[in-house]
């Protein structure tokens, strides 16, 4: 038996074969059709606030990072992400300056970020991480919070999944739990910072062509936002089969010593893009040890996230020593959870490390 570290779930051709090929037909296969105008309100109703599709998270993120004016100024995001944080940060013209993380939620540290705030800093990104959601901080009323919700569509705190921060993206890649294939979506109730996005999603051109802005090509695709549109009539079942895969693997992971499992914060509900786990010292093995036992044994794993001002390419700045992101990205192993995992392969995976200990 093979596990690979994601399994996709994607709707029968069969179920918008009619709608695609009708935009093949009549050539509207992209620049805001029907389609991506129809997703965008399914999506804006869902999250109760403007969303815009682009053709990738990472569009998105560059996006939102553009429309905020970060350009020539600093911007505060966790080095425990994925490098696309402080990639999007770089491409928008702005500096990456690495916080840390706490320890307990995975998510960028408040009082970290405080202590790195300077005249310089434009806006703070923090990331929701494996889809664990950052609780804004009720007296950051005057910083420009942007949040990489990249992988965090569904996750809820408090039961609500209301937009947080001035501005949020979500990322809908083939890994991430809801997919259009590519794609992604920038959220806001700040109008004029949407329809700077949306500008810049389209070459920087304002609706009478005029280019008033710096802009790319950021646009998402119909046959994306078919695909997307169907997914959200399973998506419910879906979320919530993930959460409880998410659990059962938790269960059956407890009590392993020197693992340790990742949990949710009091009163949220991740959907658990992946499920992290810690190799402690107890455990007697390394870590990378660990995971290519578990690659051996057809455990399709990740060590991420990783320490992004670690990687060689931010590694020739220098960069402050960030305690709690080194230790955890030393002792991280993403496991993967699916939307319905079978208790045949928890009970592989939980095996795997009780062997991996013990040989
Ligand atoms: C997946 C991810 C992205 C990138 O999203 P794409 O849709 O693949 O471009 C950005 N940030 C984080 C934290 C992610 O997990």
């Amino acid at each position: 038996m093979m596990l690979p570290i994601v399994r996709p779930h994607f709707p029968k051709l069969g179920l918008f074969a009619a709608d695609f090929n009708r935009a093949l037909q009549t050539g509207q296969v992209t620049n805001d059709g029907t389609h991506v105008q129809e997703f965008e309100r399914a999506l804006t109703s869902i999250l109760g606030a403007p969303t815009l599709c682009f053709s990738s998270g990472m569009a998105a993120l560059v996006t939102m990072l553009m429309a905020s004016d970060v350009d020539g100024f600093d911007v505060i995001c966790p080095s425990f992400t994925f490098a696309a944080t402080p990639h999007a940060i770089k491409l928008a013209g702005a500096t990456p300056v690495f916080a840390d993380i706490d320890p307990a939620t995975l998510c960028l540290d408040p009082v970290d970020v405080e202590r790195r705030l300077t005249t310089r800093t434009a806006a703070v990104m923090p990331v929701d991480p494996y889809g664990i959601c950052f609780d804004v901080p009720k007296d950051w009323t005057d910083i420009d919070v942007l949040i990489d919700s990249a992988p965090s569509f569904g996750s809820t705190i408090n039961g609500s999944h209301a937009p947080r921060g001035h501005a949020q993206i979500y990322s809908f890649h083939a890994t991430k739990p809801f997919s259009t294939m590519e794609g992604g979506a920038m959220v806001s109730t700040n109008s004029v910072l949407m329809e700077r996005a949306r500008q810049i999603r389209n070459f920087g051109q304002h609706d009478n062509h005029e280019t008033r802005i710096i802009g790319f090509n950021g646009k998402m695709m119909e046959v994306c936002a078919l695909i997307g549109l169907h997914q959200l009539e399973t998506w419910e079942y879906r979320r919530n089969a993930r959460i409880e895969s998410a659990s059962r693997l938790r269960y059956a992971l407890e009590g392993i010593e020197g693992l340790r499992v990742q949990h949710n914060p009091l009163g949220h509900e991740p959907v658990w893009t992946y499920r992290p786990v810690f190799i402690e010292p107890e455990f007697g093995k390394s870590r990378d040890a660990v995971a290519a036992a578990l690659q051996e044994r057809g455990i399709g794993v990740r060590k991420y996230y990783g320490a992004c001002h670690l990687e060689p390419a931010y590694k020739h700045s220098t960069y402050p020593f960030l305690r709690a992101t080194e230790l955890l990205a030393s002792q991280v192993i993403s496991l993967p959870v699916y939307d319905e995992i079978l208790d045949s392969e928890i009970k592989m995976i939980a095996d795997a490390f009780k062997d991996i200990r013990n040989g």
